[in-house]
């Protein structure tokens, strides 16, 4: 079945593309996940492609508030001074997606309405509470990315919407962040399992005054252990503390993880991965265990 290309050059032309095309339209970023589902014959009435439009590309920090362009590539992601600086845990999560081949391609957009369970940038997101901004002909929404992601390749998104604006706040000083991911192979391995951690700290009072974990690859889409934030946020920063964090975020990722057949080796490697990126969080703005207990 054939389709038709369209290549807007702005947002009021892709508005009247997706008002012409309605249901029929797909949208087109990087095509990497795209150019498998028509290979695999998912064809759409239309391809409209939004790697033209200059407004949906690049990265900004508005005061305390950074916001990305739906078509930004995880290179440029990985490359950002302010990424790097405010959303450290993004840059580690794009890094790590695919191959460069993949990263120079992809696109952050993309990894979020493709709503994988494995979507590297998500658990980041995720942990950022990031939100999205919607546009279509009939007006905008804004959801949480949370909101947003309802299922294995669901996604709240309707017909004629498109994904134009990914925002969140800048992390505050003295909060550590990380990524970490167990995939199958070194090069090209779709997550078998994420965490995203972002760590705040007060250090005269030695204080958890941050705690926000997302895991990835254990669920329908990643999620937040807000149990396990709980038990540290506002408490000290001691190894028992984050113990009994991890802990928890087990007993919760042990209950989305169902009987799958994968779930005994998760249970095992859950808690390995999200100390570790816990830890890394903390590495980053803080001497290190030693320094306590
Ligand atoms: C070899 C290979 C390795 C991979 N490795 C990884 C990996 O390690 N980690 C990982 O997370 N992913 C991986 N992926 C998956 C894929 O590369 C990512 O999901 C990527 O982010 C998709 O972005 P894209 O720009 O290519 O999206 P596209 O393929 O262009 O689009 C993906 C979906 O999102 C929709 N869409 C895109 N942008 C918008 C928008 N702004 N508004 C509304 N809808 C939109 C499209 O219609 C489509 O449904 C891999 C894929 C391949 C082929």
């Amino acid at each position: 079945m054939s389709y038709t290309y369209h290549a807007p050059r702005s947002i009021a032309e892709l508005m009247a593309v997706m008002a012409e095309k309605k249901d029929g339209a797909m949208v087109l970023a990087g095509g990497t996940d795209v150019m498998v589902e028509i290979r695999a014959g998912h064809t759409p009435q239309a391809l409209v492609d939004i790697t033209k439009i200059a407004d949906l590309n690049g990265i900004r920090s508005d005061g305390d508030t950074i916001h990305i362009g739906p078509t930004t590539t995880f290179t440029a992601i990985v490359e950002s001074p302010i990424i790097r600086e405010a959303a450290f845990v993004l840059a580690q999560a794009a890094a790590s997606v695919g191959s460069p081949q993949i990263r120079n391609r992809g696109t952050v957009g993309g990894n979020i309405v493709n709503a994988s369970p494995a979507a590297d940038s998500v658990p980041a997101l995720v942990a950022l509470d990031a939100g999205l901004r919607l546009l279509s002909p009939a007006g905008e929404r804004t959801l949480g990315i949370e909101e947003f992601l309802v299922g294995v390749g669901q996604t709240a998104i309707l017909p004629g919407e498109v994904l134009v604006d990914i925002s969140f706040p800048a992390l505050a000083p003295k909060t550590g962040s990380a990524f970490i991911k167990l995939g199958r192979r070194k090069a090209l391995a779709i997550s078998r399992i994420s965490a995203a951690a972002i760590i705040g700290y007060d250090d005269r009072e030695l204080m958890c005054t941050d705690c926000r974990i997302a895991v990835g690859a254990v669920a329908q889409s990643p999620f937040r252990v807000r149990t396990a934030e709980n038990i540290w946020k506002n408490c000290s920063l001691t190894r028992n503390n984050r113990d009994a964090c991890v802990q928890a975020a087990l007993q919760e990722i042990s209950v989305t993880l169902g009987q799958r057949a994968s779930a005994a080796y998760k249970k095992q490697a859950g808690p390995a991965i999200i100390r570790r990126a816990v830890d890394a969080a903390l590495g980053q703005v803080f001497g290190g265990w030693e320094q306590v207990l």
